[in-house]
């Protein structure tokens, strides 16, 4: 088998066989961070507490009484991006009822509800 010699990237670097350059790895890095993360999202860690405090204090479903799985916002976090952690803005549901909800809202805004 023949040596295997390091090759030149387009970047100028001499990259040893086998192996990727760095400059593919920060590219991969960098589009990795374009994403949106879960917390830009609005989801991170402090909506988590916030919302297992939430169901631990109002275990029930608003709606239905059964057992809650999931906090909503009672306005949406787009709608009232300040309220995000607000546990007045928290409503307690069962996937269910959530579900329903979620339909229904959908559906108020003239959006086709697939
Ligand atoms: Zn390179
Ligand atoms: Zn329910």
């Amino acid at each position: 088998m023949p040596t295997k010699t390091p090759r030149i990237c387009s970047c100028g670097r001499v990259v040893p066989a086998g192996q990727r350059c760095v400059c593919a790895v920060a590219r991969k890095a960098a589009s990795d961070a374009d994403r949106p993360t879960a917390s830009q999202r609005g989801y991170d860690a402090d909506w988590r507490a916030a919302r297992a405090k939430h169901l631990a204090r109002f275990p029930s479903c608003v709606e239905c009484g059964d057992p809650a799985t999931l906090v909503d916002h009672i306005e949406t976090i787009r709608k009232a991006p300040h309220r995000r952690l607000d546990p007045t803005n928290f409503a307690s549901m069962c996937s269910t009822c959530h579900g329903k909800k979620t339909a229904r809202f959908d559906g108020s805004f003239g959006r086709t509800v697939r």
